[in-house]
């Protein structure tokens, strides 16, 4: 039997956890017998997990292991250190609530100069929920998150229900 010398397969199934061996399958069966054939053969057509898995079963379950697999390690644009990333997002720092200290402060001091620059450009909104309330700068200082005294109280009260 040939193998794909490019393939990982070592003629038992790809599918995790699986070690049976693997037939390798035929194709189907066609309707005419070819010349010179008694009776009819298969047309030899066979997907590549066909011909890597027990059963259909384990083409299944190989297919979702492949699908499952784990994503490399992303670096943090501030703090060089690897994490992991969630689901499909594309973040470049650390989750914040998975960050060390130090990136912690590093990821404080972006949001600040951010808010800062939105600021100085006169686009700053209010950062409660639902509102979007736009906050004039004063020219001075750290500028304002929020509106209100009322849309602080509700976004540290959001913030806590998260936690
Ligand atoms: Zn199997
Ligand atoms: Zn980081
Ligand atoms: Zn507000």
């Amino acid at each position: 039997m040939r193998y794909d010398p490019h393939d990982d397969f070592d003629g038992t199934c790809m599918a995790p956890g699986c070690q049976n061996e693997v037939t390798q399958p035929e194709g189907r069966p066609r309707r005419r017998a070819r010349a010179g054939e008694q009776t009819p053969g298969t047309d030899g057509r066979t997907t590549r997990d066909q011909r890597r898995t027990c059963s259909p079963r384990c083409r299944t379950a190989l297919s979702r292991a492949r699908r499952e697999k784990p994503r490399p390690l992303a670096i943090c644009a501030l703090c060089g250190q690897p994490f992991k990333q969630e689901g499909r997002g594309r973040r470049t720092v650390c989750p914040y609530d998975a960050a060390d200290d130090f990136c912690q402060g590093l990821q404080d001091d972006a949001e600040d100069a951010n808010a800062m620059r939105l600021a100085e450009l006169g686009e700053a909104v209010c950062q409660g929920p639902e509102c979007e309330e736009p906050i004039p700068y004063a020219g001075r200082g750290r500028p304002a998150r929020f509106c209100s005294a009322k849309c602080r109280t509700r976004c540290y009260r959001a913030a806590r229900k998260d936690a």
